[in-house]
This record gives C-alpha cells, sequence and structure tokens, in this order.
C-alpha cells in the first residue's frame, strides 16, 4: 500500500512547469530568459542536494525545448510530445542513470544515437542523472561528443557530487546550483497538495513533516505519503508525531516554558513525559539543543531570525513570543549546558539522569552578572573594605611595559652550554631598532644577533625571517656560525650561494671586522644551543602571559571579586582601547 500511495502522490504533484518548481526560482528565471531569447546552452549541470527539483526540471527543460506549440518557457503540458516527456515514453529524449550506466559501452551507443537526427522532435535530448557516477572512460567518451555537439542535441546533467565531475565535463556545461528549499516552502506546498487532495491535517503537522524533508521536496511529499497511508483523510498531531518518531513541538514548548520560570517541579515532569513517551532521551536533548539554539538567535538578531532559523511560521511566533526578556548570555548558557549533557549521554547509562540533572542546573543557574557591574559594586564597597588593600593598588590588567619584564631574571633553559655566552644580550628583546634600521643604512645598537636580524630585518625583511629560525652557535666580531635543522626549509635556503654571499655582505656592514660565516646543520631538537630568536619570542610571550595571569590573581579587587561572586578566572587578555579586564565566569 506504501509503495503505491507513494507513487501516486510524488508523480502526481511533481512539477510539471517552471512555475511549479518551489524554492529554485533562480534557476527557472535564467532558464526561461535563455529559451524566450532563443539563446539555448548545448549543455547543462543542474546540481544540489536530493529531492530538490533537479531531475523535474530536467524533464521541464525538455519539454520547453521540444513543446509541439514551439519551443517556450511554459510548454502546453497537452501535446503528445510534452505528454511523451511526462510520461517517460518520448523516443527522442533519453534518461539515463549515471548510477547505473556507468560503461564504455552505453556512452558509445549514446554516440551512436547522436548522430541521427530527432525522429519527432526539434531536438533529442539526453538527461544523465547522478553523471558523477560515469567512468573516466565513460567521461572521455562524452568529452568527444561535447566538444563538437551536433545542433540538434541538447545535454542535461544532474548531480548531487558536482566535485567529482571532470573539470573538462563542466566547463563546457552552464551550470545552475539548486538550493536546499525552505521549510517554510515546503510546508506552504504540502498545505496545497492535502488541501486538493481532501485531507485534513494541522499546520503543526505539515510542519513536523516538512521537517523530516530536510530541505527535500521528494522525501517531505514521500513521508506525507506514509503519513496518509497510515493515518487516511484526517491525520491527528498525536498520531503524525507518534509515526513519524519525532518529540512533539509542545514538550520541548513546556520543557522551555519551565526552565524560564525557574520552576524545578515542572522541569522534572517534562522528563518524566519524554520517558513514558518512550523517546530517546538524546534524541529529545538534541532537540531541545535546535530549540533553545532558536531562542538564542532570537535574542540575537531579533527578526532576522526568520531567516536564520528554518521554522514553520507557526513555530517562528511560538518562539518569539517565549523569547521575551531572557538575556543573551544566560541563553547561551543554557545552550552550553545543554550541549554537555548531550555529549555526556552518549556514554551514560543514565540518559534520563543526566538530562534531568542539566534541566534542574538550568532552571536554577544563577543570573549573570556583567563584570562592569560587578567593579561598580566593588567600588562602592571599597569605603567597607580597609583602606589600602584596593585603592593603592596597580591596575592588573595593563600589560607590564617591556622592559619591566626584561629587566627580569630571565630563567635559562636547563643545560645551556657555557659557549654561547657569546652573544651578548641575547635574553634581552631586541629593543624597537627595526624601524631606525629601515630609515637609516647606519647599523645602530649593540653589534649583537638580534640587533643583526633587526637590521637585517629594516633591509630584507624575508631574509630576516629565515634568520629568526637559526640558532646563533657563536656570534662575535670574527666570526658568525649559525646553525639550522638540517633537512630544514631554511638550511636549505641557507646554501644558496647567492643567499650566503647576502649573509656576508649583510654581516660585513654590520659587524665592523667583517666576520667570517659558517651555516651549521644540526640534527634533532638539540637542547643545549642557543635557542632561535623565533623561539626565544614564543618563550617570552607565554612567559609574559604567566606573567599577567597570576598578577591578576594576585590584585585584590580580582580576588575580591572571586571570592564574593563564587567566580573563576577565565582568562586575561591585555588591555586594548576600550577593552574590559578579565572575564568573570560562573
Ligand atoms: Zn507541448
Amino acid at each position: 500500500m506504501h509503495a503505491v500511495s507513494y507513487l501516486v502522490l510524488a508523480r502526481k504533484w511533481r512539477p510539471q512547469t517552471f512555475s511549479d518548481l518551489i524554492g529554485q526560482e533562480h534557476v527557472s528565471r535564467t532558464l526561461k530568459n535563455a529559451i524566450d531569447s532563443g539563446r539555448v546552452a548545448h549543455a547543462f549541470l543542474f546540481t544540489g542536494a536530493r529531492g530538490v527539483g533537479k531531475t523535474s526540471s530536467a524533464r521541464i527543460l525538455a519539454k520547453a525545448l521540444n513543446c509541439e506549440e514551439g519551443m517556450s518557457p511554459e510548454p502546453c503540458n497537452v501535446c503528445p510530445a510534452c505528454r511523451e516527456i511526462t510520461d517517460g515514453t518520448s523516443v527522442d529524449v533519453f534518461e539515463i542513470d549515471g548510477a547505473s550506466n556507468n560503461g564504455v559501452d552505453e556512452i558509445r551507443e549514446l554516440r551512436e544515437t547522436i548522430k541521427y537526427l530527432p525522429s519527432r522532435c526539434r531536438y533529442k535530448i539526453f538527461i544523465i542523472d547522478e553523471v558523477h557516477m560515469l567512468s573516466t572512460s565513460a567521461f572521455n567518451a562524452l568529452l568527444k561528443t561535447l566538444e563538437e555537439p551536433p545542433p540538434h542535441v541538447k545535454f542535461i546533467f544532474a548531480t548531487t557530487e558536482p566535485h567529482k565531475v571532470p573539470i573538462t565535463i563542466l566547463s563546457r556545461c552552464q551550470r545552475f546550483d539548486f538550493k536546499r528549499i525552505p521549510l517554510q516552502r515546503i510546508a506552504a506546498r504540502l498545505r496545497y497538495i492535502v488541501d486538493q487532495e481532501g485531507v485534513a491535517i494541522s499546520d503543526a503537522s505539515l510542519a513536523v513533516v516538512a521537517r523530516k524533508g530536510d530541505g527535500s521536496m521528494r522525501d517531505a511529499i514521500s513521508t506525507l505519503d506514509q503519513v496518509l497511508a497510515f493515518c487516511g483523510q484526517s491525520a491527528a498531531d498525536e498520531d503524525v508525531v507518534a509515526l513519524l518518531g519525532v518529540v512533539d513541538r509542545r514538550l520541548l514548548m513546556e520543557t522551555s516554558a519551565a526552565v524560564f520560570a525557574r520552576d524545578t517541579r515542572e522541569v522534572l515532569e517534562t522528563v518524566r513525559r519524554v520517558d513514558s513517551f518512550g523517546y530517546n532521551m538524546r534524541q529529545f536533548c538534541q532537540e531541545l539543543i535546535e530549540h533553545f539554539r532558536g531562542f538564542t538567535i532570537i535574542r540575537a538578531v531579533g527578526r532576522d531570525a526568520d531567516d536564520i532559523l528554518d521554522l514553520s511560521e507557526g513555530e517562528m511566533a511560538e518562539l518569539h513570543r517565549q523569547a521575551g526578556e531572557h538575556d543573551l548570555p544566560t541563553l547561551q548558557r543554557y545552550l552550553t549546558l545543554l550541549l554537555k549533557a548531550e555529549g555526556e549521554m552518549a556514554g551514560s547509562g543514565f540518559p534520563r539522569l543526566v538530562m534531568e540533572m542539566a534541566l534542574l542546573k538550568m532552571a536554577t543557574l544563577p543570573p549573570v552578572v556583567p563584570v562592569e557591574e560587578i567593579l561598580a559594586r566593588l567600588a562602592a564597597l571599597e569605603g567597607v573594605i580597609p583602606a589600602g588593600a584596593v585603592a593603592s593598588a596597580p591596575p592588573v590588567w595593563n600589560a607590564p611595559a617591556r622592559n619591566e619584564s626584561a629587566s627580569r631574571p630571565a630563567p635559562q633553559p636547563a643545560g645551556q652550554a657555557p659557549r654561547q655566552q657569546a652573544p651578548q644580550g641575547r635574553t634581552e628583546d631586541p629593543p624597537p631598532r627595526t624601524t631606525l634600521a629601515a630609515a637609516s643604512p647606519e647599523p645602530a645598537g649593540p653589534r649583537d644577533w638580534p640587533g643583526f636580524v633587526a637590521y637585517v630585518k629594516g633591509k630584507k625583511p624575508m631574509f630576516a625571517s629565515v634568520l629568526e629560525k637559526g640558532r646563533p652557535l657563536s656570534v662575535t666580531e670574527e666570526r658568525l656560525e649559525i646553525g639550522f635543522a638540517g633537512g630544514s626549509f631554511e638550511f636549505a635556503r641557507m646554501q644558496d650561494k647567492e643567499t650566503l654571499e647576502e649573509l656576508v655582505r649583510l654581516g660585513g656592514e654590520f659587524f665592523p671586522r667583517k666576520p667570517e660565516v659558517r651555516i651549521v646543520s644540526l640534527a634533532g631538537d638539540a637542547p643545549d644551543l642557543p635557542p632561535s630568536l623565533h623561539e626565544k619570542k614564543s618563550l617570552d610571550n607565554a612567559r609574559r602571559m604567566s606573567e599577567i595571569r597570576s598578577k591578576a590573581e594576585g590584585h585584590p579587587m580580582v580576588a575580591a571579586s572571586l571570592r564574593i561572586f563564587g567566580g573563576t578566572l577565565e582568562g586575561v587578555r591585555e588591555k586594548g582601547p576600550g577593552k574590559g579586564p578579565a572575564r568573570q565566569g560562573s
């Protein structure tokens, strides 16, 4: 019964004209214009997900080209040519399934057929579905035809995976990308169909059916068929959700209402009902995530949410009503809790318990207090806290000045060999000499390795970035010995004669006694050798961030807010213009 009913509805409501085609107006407009102007390509490629109208469009196009009433964007659908194409019996329109005809033989046969003029129609039309499934040799055979197509032949290719179609074929086709059909458009089409069929079914149920289609009109209509086969001419909401195994949206709305109302009893009651209906708890959680995503998006973008959320009009109205005054950070925390619960359910033997705990936590979540407000409250408290504890402390969120961090005794990597004391001042940050060097050719500052690299940077920035990867094994007035990891790009680069000469020349400019230059190949990590400037930079960064963090943690105002509001320090960042200090989380 199922199969018969499916065929009946799907075939009966297959679009027969471009105006029937839902959600692909960009395609039908272009095709109509091409036919009107008489400039029709030899080959078309229709791409897009399954069930969005590619094959239907191919047949409509075939009819538009071959209709006996004349070539027209609106084929008559009643002449013998049109009717034969609709029935799939036309002698001049060939439908080939690439998935089952992937051999060269079929394409060779096709090339034989192509030679002859159409027997009845204007054009011989080859519709190849799932064209990406053709074998390479079949593609090659097809390509020969596509290169010089006879004027009486048109090709229409359809594919769900255009990236698998060879570029040589793609480049010879006019391409049309079919879109996923929005839920509201599918629901409207289903409404039209059920009204024509005299079936009683609610908009809410049609939305459920449309959602099952997941952007595909064909899948949605076949789901509708299942529903009608089961429910007959009158489909009750309960039957539809039970049949399709989806969670009743009312249950989702009731759950979110209970969370918003902070009603712990009602929250547990909804979980009990989900369980008693025999729904899969994890699936319920997933739908709840989708549901709260809706609230979050509505709060974030207001009315524009309609374009982002694929929901029916009724569902949108419900969400807007419930979204109410809940603030965005709270909604985001709800989502975080749900996502965490969903992950936990995967490996838990107690999915119901996980769901209950997550919802209870949501319903009892303390409200988010913005950091600015915490600071304002703390400022008000200052009078109460003993003077000096807060007022005289330096602001935490200012980054320590560079020289401040450099003046600390920088921790030396363990086990450093004594011989690399030669490059003096190596552990100091390079002073901002780069710009000076760029402005004047005269080297300034100390004659050490960081100074040299900064000097090179002013003249040859690319070359300097290569040198930054090198370890200064020995840097003196007489000798420049730089180590690079053997096999690295940089080492290979330094083997180049011109590059080496460049280094000798720059070395001679910077160091007055024109040191001898040696490039050494290093094996492995060699932790006992001096670090490259590149490595040193990341070490310094990590050290600076940890300094900022411990400073922040030690700051009395931060410590006080962590204690008073039960927060944790989520992260620190250097203060930029207009940015707030450390972020607070629960
Ligand atoms: Zn016709």
